[in-house]
């Protein structure tokens, strides 16, 4: 008898069971995400080209996410502290490596919840039994996933209008995307911040693993005569995207191994051929075996291919997920922190932070706004002098506050301009200068010839401070709490 699809899937649980109960405190990567039961969005027209000028008629989307961290019951705890730093980590890394698809996420925020125990016959004699460590560790893929799911949605641990990533402590496999509810992503906590959170939001964007038995190896779509060439299926089979190559899988899931990878990560060119007539050998580049949706997973890196972007990208263009969507200025608005109220001076208080993952540029602005105005205001005037400047990749989160008397700049990458308008110019009065100096021209003229006098708080903020100085050519320098500067030239003539 011909061992059937649904043998093998069971086999493979089993499999996996026993060694999660035998190592239950180590992580595992492996996707629970089956491409054959998936069904793809219908209402979107996906080409699976690798043509960047397709993005050309795209503008830039952005995706909210929303994170939730599962403790045990009962408030048991949990072993993944740093859950809600590491959610902004992951967002930084989504945008990193999707922003020149024009893909942006949204950091919605983190909370954590008590998991309920969770019911279910664990001993095969079909009456459900109490576990008492709930969805904190998951032990079967789809059962548990969507029960998890469906207890999210019915207890406010929802959000409507975002994709929900459910950060549980272990499971059998290492994370799930997009199935059965477009609007949920799984993801073990210990590995929140690796390329597998890529592969979890690509499946949520309608991304395939790039292994498939069906899919041909040739990229060549038509014939040396001009016609079509009839084993070119690169757009419609396997991951229905031309880009990444054709390849069968490289975990052997009866064992564990991989059989066709070397220790560098290298596919064993060869011994795996596809099943077009021309039977032609497997040849995927060490770029394919680490690509997201690789389940090479001891070789996967942060590599997302044009294809795959533009695959994602045309899926978010449908209203499938309109309810994720929020707009563009959404990312200029602080996801924590208050700007300045002078009725409560506290220092602490007022950083407005902005998520990291972006190029910021803080350009000085003016408005007389002590409140930031509104994203669509753009009548105020600024500089090119960037007050401070945020790379991507910054990994101390604190710096990326608005600081007074600037206007946000964000790059948004694979635009003709990369740094749109500056927007939500904040240039509040009140917030005073906590140093500076006051340097005099002794010659009355621009040159080395300077007495340089030092202010603290008291001295710079006194009200009296120009009508105090003699007569004479100055330059007063003002230093704000947030780091920026502010320059005044004065001329006085006689008191
Ligand atoms: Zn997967």
């Amino acid at each position: 008898m011909k061992p059937t699809k649904l043998f093998f899937r069971l086999l493979f649980c089993t499999f996996m069971l026993n060694v999660f109960f035998m190592n239950a405190q180590q992580d595992n990567y492996k996707c629970a995400f089956d491409d054959d039961s998936y069904i793809p969005l219908v209402s979107c027209n996906q080409t699976g080209s690798a043509d960047p000028t397709i993005l050309d008629q795209f503008d830039p989307i952005v995706v909210n996410v929303k994170f939730w961290g599962i403790n045990r019951p009962n408030g048991g705890g949990n072993d993944f502290p740093n859950r809600e730093h590491e959610s902004l980590t992951a967002i930084a890394k989504l945008n990193i490596y999707f922003n020149e698809y024009k893909i942006f996420f949204k950091y919605g925020g983190y909370e954590e919840f008590d998991s309920p125990i969770h019911y279910w016959d664990q001993d095969g004699d079909g009456i459900p039994d109490p576990d008492l460590n709930g969805f904190y560790i998951l032990e079967q893929t789809y059962p548990h996933i969507s029960a998890l799911e469906e207890w999210a949605s019915q207890n406010g641990k929802k959000d409507a209008n975002a994709v929900n990533v459910y950060l549980y402590g272990y499971g059998v496999f290492g994370g799930w995307g997009g199935y059965p509810d477009k609007f949920t992503v799984g993801k073990n906590s210990g590995a929140m911040t690796t390329p597998g959170m890529l592969h979890e939001m690509g499946h949520d964007l309608t991304l395939y693993h790039t292994r498939s038995g069906s899919e041909h190896v040739t990229r060549k779509e038509f014939l040396p005569d001009g016609s079509i060439n009839p084993s070119f299926n690169a757009r419609t089979a396997g991951d229905r995207v031309e880009d990444t190559a054709a390849e069968p899988g490289y975990l052997r899931r009866s064992d564990g191994t991989y059989p066709y990878i070397d220790a560098n990560c290298n596919y064993i060119f060869g011994f795996q051929f596809d099943n077009s007539d021309e039977h032609e050998a497997y040849d995927p580049t060490p770029a394919d075996v680490a690509n997201i949706l690789s389940d090479a997973y001891d070789c996967v890196d942060y590599i997302v291919t044009v294809g795959q972007g533009i695959r994602a990208r045309e899926a978010l263009a449908c209203g499938d997920y309109a309810p994720a969507i929020v707009p563009i200025s959404s990312l200029y608005e602080p996801y924590s922190g208050e700007y300045f109220d002078p009725n409560l001076p506290n220092d602490v208080l007022y950083k407005p932070l902005f998520q990291p993952g972006f190029e910021y540029r803080f350009l000085e602005c003016d408005c007389d706004c002590p409140e930031p105005v509104a994203y669509e205001n753009i009548n105020f005037s600024y500089t090119q002098y960037n007050i401070k400047e945020i790379s991507k990749f910054e990994e101390d989160y604190s710096k990326i506050y608005h600081p007074n008397h600037s206007a946000i700049g964000i790059k948004i990458e694979n635009e003709p301009i990369f740094w749109p308008q500056p927007r939500r110019c904040y240039d509040n009065p009140y917030r005073k200068p906590n140093s500076g100096s006051v340097t005099l021209f002794n010659d009355g003229i621009f040159n080395g010839n300077v007495t340089l006098m030092p202010k603290d708080s008291t001295g710079i903020n006194n009200p009296n401070l120009i009508d105090e100085l003699p007569s004479g050519l100055y330059v007063i320098d003002k230093i704000y709490s947030e780091g920026n500067t502010e320059q005044t030239v004065i001329q006085k003539s006689g008191n």
